[in-house]
């Protein structure tokens, strides 16, 4: 399947097409992989997609390029997350559900904040969805998006 430039059915497709409403939040686009800021409002600073540039549902069906690939740029974006953020670990989450193109959750996880270990960080985020919990400070997104556009600049990734 592969979604039209001009009118998008995937809802990844549109957003990495509409740079006017999503460029500030992209990190990196390369040959494979885009890197991108969750949206605002965002459940936490450093909630980073990793994506793949084509429309493809998931690893069963990357290309030999995407495969050898894509250990390569999970381990490049999770450091970053882990640096730029000081998290203890990061979370890696991926579905298909929503848009059946691989988007890739990388959690930033803080031991310190119980209300994001584990599944809990879905309660987490369908908090701040329905306006229950704040959203991320825009301010820290943003400057957490520069700083992983400058680390992944020099990254191994495609
Ligand atoms: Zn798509």
């Amino acid at each position: 399947m592969t979604a039209s430039p001009a009118a998008p059915a995937c809802d990844i497709c549109r957003i990495h097409g509409d740079a006017a409403r999503y460029g500030d939040l992209e990190c990196h686009r390369g040959a494979h992989w885009l890197v991108r800021h969750h949206p605002l409002p965002s459940p936490l600073v450093g909630w980073t997609f990793l994506c793949t540039v084509r429309h493809v549902q998931g690893p069963a069906d990357f290309t030999d390029a995407e495969a050898d690939g894509f250990g390569r740029a999970m381990r490049a974006v999770s450091a970053a997350v882990r640096s730029i953020t000081g998290c203890d670990r990061v979370y890696a989450i991926a579905f298909g559900q929503g848009a059946p193109h691989l988007h890739v959750h990388l959690v930033p996880r803080f031991d310190a904040e119980g209300g994001t270990r584990a599944w809990n960080v879905a309660d987490w985020y369908r908090a701040v969805e329905r306006g229950e919990r704040p959203a991320a400070d825009p301010t820290a997104v943003a400057d957490f998006v520069r700083r992983l556009r400058s680390t992944l600049a020099s990254a191994p990734i495609g």
